[in-house]
Formats: structure tokens, C-alpha cells, sequence
């Protein structure tokens, strides 16, 4: 078997191609979605399902399947089935979809996800890396649509911190689909274990769950009273309450959001310096922080990053986007990019090239 590096050259996504439609799905640790999708008229039905975590997995794989059929029986009868794609939270081994142990879905690990639901369904489906599933969605969707750029780097900052690296168009899955791993960018030498296993990893410091450790030990120290008034008020707090409470003035939160721009700024300076693209984006469920983190993130990126310096864009070219310069902006799709991009797999790549 060949090894892949990048998804096959794919033909130029046909946007006119009205008589074919692809199922895609985004398998979370929460929710099951799907979506019946058509290139020329957008998602034309999308459909939420609790995962069944807990159940195990052949209960969710019952689900998968079962909502991949409904989707195929409504709409086959009016447009021919392209294919069927599915996004699935790392690590996760391509072109197999063998998945490894994942933190958030106990019980997975060893799971031969493409050849058991092929064997259920009785046809091909294109697996990927959820968080590669968004960037391309992005990248033909969202800010690469808009930008009329086709090659980027995208990070979602949501429970971890999933990574997707998008080249000409191609998804770089690199030998095993494990490329594009931007969470587990080290920035600290001695830094806080990672769900990974490794330590000083950028996850534990920009993701959802970080925003909540942090405003833990902030309450810890007895110096924090806004966090602390905040905790009291409603244990299960979330990074968003956080935010508002940054946003009216309290400096405790106002600090975990610029550690959290700092950790950025250092996993992009690795990034933009060992990439030169034109594009990095950042995603997921912490994205409406970005005015509390983003002016730590730029900060650090000057200052570490020689590539950034020599391109970092002036006023005039945010406005414009002119060539040649480093732009770090917002995804745009928020959180249908998973499944959109599941549904994108099947008209952007052949699966045939992935076996
Ligand atoms: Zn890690």
C-alpha cells in the first residue's frame, strides 16, 4: 500500500454540479451530525445526533450508519450519491481510519472505522482527521473562499486544540494522516502535561478546558475574587463566562486570556516559520475570545518570528489582503465546519486514490 503525503491532486471543485450530492458526517465526542450536501445548492439537510458514547461503539456505529442511509434514501431519488465522507477526532491512521486511543472517546481505540462502516453500508466512505475535515472546509467554504486562498493552516480551538493543513487546494495528511498536529506544537520546555501523553504541548494552554484550569488556580491563589465570585455563582462555569467577565474589566480573567494569546503566538511562530502559507486561521468554540487573546498572539508572533516580521501585513493590506504577506484572521464557518468539510471529501478526492 502506498503511503499518501497529500490527498490526491483533486479536480478543481465543480460548483455547477447540481445532480450529485455527498453525506457527510461529524463524529464528536457529543454529537453525531450529518448533512446531505450538493456542491451547486449548499447543505440541502443536516441532521444532529447525540453520540452514544457510552453505549460503545458498535451502538455508534449503528447510528452513523443508520443516519448515513436516511440521508442516502431522501435524496438519491432526485440526484446521483457522490460518495460519503466522515471527519473523525485524531489520531487517526490514514487511509485505513484505524483509530488510536482518543482521550474524549474511551473505548475506540483499535476501531477500524472505514472498513466497518464500508462493511455496513456496503460502499466506500472517505475518512479524515476532524480537524483537517475543517480546514478544508474553510479553504473552499469559508476565509480561503473569500480570500481566494487555497492554501492554509487552521487551528480549532474548541475541548483540545485540533490542527489541519491545507496545500494547494490538498489536504497534507503527511504518511499516516497524522500531519497537521498544531496542539501538540511544544512551547514550553517544562510545560503542563498534555493529553497526548507529552508535556508543554500548546493544548493544555489555548484550548477550552485550559480556560477553566486556569481560572481554577487563579481562585486557588485566594487572589482572584471576580473568578472566585464567578464559581461560587455557578460551578460549571464555561470559558465563555470567563470571557464576559474579562470583557467588564476583571483583570484575573483578563490575564488567562493573554496567556492564552502568548501560547499562540509561540505554537504560530513554529508554525508560520517552518510554513510560509499565506493563510492561518483560527477556529472553534474559544473564537469569540479572539479580541481578549489576539493582541498577546501578535505580540509574541513579532517577536519570535523572523518569517512574520518580514511579512507581517501593513493596515492598508488587511484591508486589501495583497499577496505575498502572513495573514492570521478568523475561521468563518464556526462550528459547521466539520461536517461540511466530511462533506466536501467525496468531491474534492477519488477515493480509489486513498486504497
Ligand atoms: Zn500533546
Amino acid at each position: 500500500v502506498s503511503r499518501p503525503v497529500m490527498r490526491a491532486a483533486a479536480p478543481v471543485f465543480d460548483r455547477t454540479i447540481s445532480d450529485e450530492f455527498s453525506v457527510g458526517v461529524d463524529f464528536g465526542g457529543t454529537n453525531l451530525r450529518f448533512a446531505a450536501y450538493s456542491p451547486k445548492d449548499g447543505v440541502l439537510e443536516s441532521v444532529t445526533l447525540p453520540s452514544r458514547v457510552k453505549d460503545g461503539r458498535d451502538a455508534v456505529v449503528a447510528d452513523m450508519c443508520a443516519g448515513i442511509r436516511d440521508l442516502i434514501a431522501r435524496h438519491s431519488k432526485s440526484r446521483k450519491l457522490k460518495g460519503i465522507g466522515m471527519g473523525s477526532p485524531g489520531p487517526i491512521e490514514l487511509p485505513g481510519g484505524l483509530l488510536h486511543d482518543l482521550p474524549n472517546l474511551p473505548g475506540f481505540g483499535g476501531l477500524e472505522l472505514r472498513a466497518t462502516l464500508e462493511k455496513n453500508l456496503g460502499t466506500a466512505v472517505i475518512i479524515e482527521n476532524d480537524a483537517n475535515a475543517a480546514a478544508l472546509a474553510e479553504c473552499f467554504l469559508g476565509r480561503g473562499k473569500t480570500l481566494g486562498i487555497d492554501s492554509l493552516c487552521m487551528m480549532t480551538l474548541g475541548t483540545g486544540v485540533g490542527g489541519g493543513i491545507i496545500l494547494q487546494g490538498n489536504i497534507l495528511d503527511g504518511m499516516n494522516g497524522f500531519a497537521g498536529e498544531v496542539g501538540h506544537v511544544n512551547i514550553w520546555t517544562d510545560g503542563l502535561r498534555c493529553g497526548c501523553g507529552g508535556h508543554g504541548c500548546t493544548e493544555p494552554y489555548a484550548s477550552a478546558t485550559s480556560v477553566r484550569r486556569a481560572a481554577k488556580d487563579a481562585i486557588a491563589t485566594g487572589t482572584a475574587p471576580g473568578l472566585a465570585a464567578l464559581a461560587a455563582k455557578n460551578p460549571d462555569f464555561t470559558p465563555r463566562d470567563v470571557g464576559l467577565l474579562a470583557e467588564a474589566g476583571d483583570a484575573d480573567a483578563i490575564r488567562i486570556f493573554e496567556n492564552l494569546g502568548q501560547a499562540l503566538g509561540i505554537a504560530l511562530s513554529a508554525i508560520v516559520n517552518t510554513l510560509n502559507l499565506p493563510l492561518y486561521l483560527i477556529g472553534g468554540g474559544l473564537l469569540n475570545a479572539w479580541d481578549l487573546f489576539a493582541p498577546a498572539l501578535f505580540k509574541e508572533l513579532r517577536s519570535r518570528s523572523y518569517i512574520y516580521r518580514l511579512t507581517e501585513p501593513s493596515a492598508e493590506d488587511l484591508r486589501t489582503h495583497r499577496e505575498g504577506k502572513t495573514y492570521i484572521e478568523k475561521a468563518e464557518l464556526g462550528g459547521d465546519a466539520g461536517f461540511l468539510g466530511a462533506c466536501l471529501l467525496p468531491f474534492t478526492t477519488w477515493p480509489e486514490a486513498r486504497r
